[in-house]
């Protein structure tokens, strides 16, 4: 263990190490938070993962869900005091959501209930870390910088299918020590998000449009991240380092850990489930984030018996569930009605392997390089079975997707959007007895386009009708909201139109534009 590092008073320690071995000296969280990606390149676990008994868990659904957030983030041992964790939660979980009860359970019946992470600032889970992570970074370089370890700032750079860039422009706003640039493909992304995102208030934030897809956008990004020179020019002339916050970051994942415990508390309290008893979760599944929170919640003692993996067409972890083998050497990339879950190589699974494989860092080295060399790699029979034992999987096709959000809103005057959808669909088809928590990951308004295809009983992709087409994202909304009587789009989404906007440049994709508009943004004083 590290002797620089001494813990607050109050504070229970706990260090980070990572899933490849590499790290010698395991790090605290607030370390952990500030690098992201390990030394080595493996991701940072958690060296000792606290439990919490039965009645613990329960007595979270007695207080506020800041509360909530603090109770399991003490149980972590984060080197933060007792007083500033509480702080930053409460400000995380405030009133930029529009429900106090942060993540509400819809239940649809008395066995199928719906988690809804989608009542943040704009409007899908992501804002469950990202109104938490930053707040976190900030705090995390202020006390490496009290400890002597840090005497720079940091520029977050995001490249964004949509969004991510506007969840990650909420989270970091007016964050201290951080400014944080997001760049979208121009004309790659629909109405609501380009809007959501050149709207953004904030005076350390700055968005641009690129010209090219979201590859070209995704490639110029890590092109700079590559660049030495570049690095070295921004600490010297700006004092500031690049950082990129994405889902990797275990200060990502620890918030959305929460939510599994607390909704179980939840459960219980509302009579739904007998205090002990399991429930079942299902996942809409992309980067392994979300449902590999699940599991960390089910290993506190979170009485979950299966996690349910499910995936649109982009298939590659329900074959994996199935087989043993993550194979990508021959798969092509399906565009869906649910583009976050759009992911070839799922990032966070790796995590997961590391812990079902008995933390064997060794292991998962090799699984990581056979998945560079050779796009494939199969993991040894007692990981599989360990797999096997916890989760299963399945998947859908996007005209099922569509016909589902139909089939649902038919059936119980509830709106769900393509993602909860998919899991809506795979919990359905994986269920035995126990009762079903979906996680609900974006509210139907911000895939306006495909809700109404899914209303009007078109097909995936099909041209909307011309008086349809007409409409801005905003008066799409309006008018599924008046077909369905479903007036509940977010105040955030319904006003965009009329929302001022900041952010009109366009640059060219290549490493030197985006660096060039980069320094810009530093140079500017605000
Ligand atoms: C990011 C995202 C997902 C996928 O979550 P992972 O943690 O990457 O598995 C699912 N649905 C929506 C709406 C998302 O934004």
């Amino acid at each position: 263990m590290k002797d620089s590092f001494a813990p607050a008073a109050g504070v229970n320690e706990n260090f980070y190490s990572d899933t490849r071995g590499l790290v010698s000296d395991p790090v605290p969280f607030t370390k952990a938070v500030i690098d992201g990606l390990a030394h080595g390149g493996g991701l940072y676990v958690p060296a000792h993962v606290p439990a919490l008994l039965i009645d613990e868990i329960c007595s979270l659904a007695e207080m506020p869900y800041s509360k909530r957030a603090a109770t399991v983030y003490r149980a972590f041992g984060v080197d933060l005091p007792t007083e500033r964790i509480e702080a930053l939660m409460e400000s995380a979980y405030g009133d930029q959501f529009d429900d106090e009860r942060i993540c509400p359970i819809t239940s649809l019946d008395e066995n199928t209930h719906v988690l809804e992470l989608w009542h943040g600032p704009t409007s899908a889970f992501k804002d469950m870390a990202l109104q938490c992570l930053p707040r976190f970074f900030s705090a995390s370089a202020e006390a490496l910088r009290e400890r002597g370890e840090l005497d720079h700032d940091f520029l977050i750079l995001v490249a964004t299918s949509g969004d991510t860039g506007k969840a990650a422009l909420e989270g970091f706003k007016n964050a201290e020590h951080v400014r944080i640039g997001v760049l979208f493909p121009d004309g790659g992304v629909s109405d609501i998000q380009r809007k959501q995102m050149v709207t953004t208030t904030g005076d350390n934030v700055q968005v641009w449009g690129v010209h090219g897809n979201f590859d070209d956008c995704q490639t110029g990004v890590k092109n700079v991240f590559g660049n030495e020179a570049y690095a070295e020019k921004l600490l010297s002339e700006h004092n500031v380092t690049l950082s990129s916050a994405n889902s990797i970051n275990w200060g990502r994942l620890m918030p959305q850990i929460v939510y599994y415990i607390s909704s179980y508390a939840e459960l219980v309290a509302k009579g739904k489930v007998e205090a002990g008893k399991p429930i079942d979760v299902c996942v809409p599944t992309g980067n392994f984030g979300n449902i590999l929170a699940a599991w960390y919640a089910k290993r506190m003692g979170t009485p979950i018996e299966m996690l349910f993996c499910a995936s649109n067409e982009n298939r590659v972890l329900t074959d994996f569930i199935n087989t043993g083998t993550y194979d990508i050497s021959e798969r092509d990339f399906a565009l869906t009605p649910s583009p976050s879950m759009d992911i070839l190589v799922s990032s966070n699974l790796e995590r997961q392997l590391f812990e079902l494989s008995g933390r064997n860092a060794e292991a998962v080295r090799g699984w990581m390089s056979d998945l560079r060399e050779k796009k494939c790699f199969r993991v040894d029979a007692d990981t599989f079975a360990a797999v096997r034992a916890e989760f299963a999987a399945d998947s859908v096709d996007n005209e099922t997707c569509l016909s589902t959000i139909k089939e649902v809103f038919d059936a119980n005057g509830y709106l769900i959007d393509p993602h909860t959808a998919v899991a809506y669909k795979v919990a359905e088809q994986l269920r035995g007895e126990n009762p079903v928590l979906i996680a609900s990951t974006a509210h139907w308004a911000k895939f306006g386009d495909n809700v109404y295809r899914a209303l009007h009983g078109m097909a995936p992709g099909e041209p909307l009708p011309e008086e349809a087409a007409a409409l801005s994202g905003c008066q799409l909304n309006e008018l599924i909201a008046d077909e369905t009587g479903q007036h509940n789009v977010p105040a955030n989404l319904a006003t965009l139109d009329a929302a001022h906007v900041r952010f009109e440049e366009v640059i060219d994709n290549s490493t030197e534009d985006i660096e060039h508009a980069a320094a810009a943004f530093l140079g500017k004083t605000n």
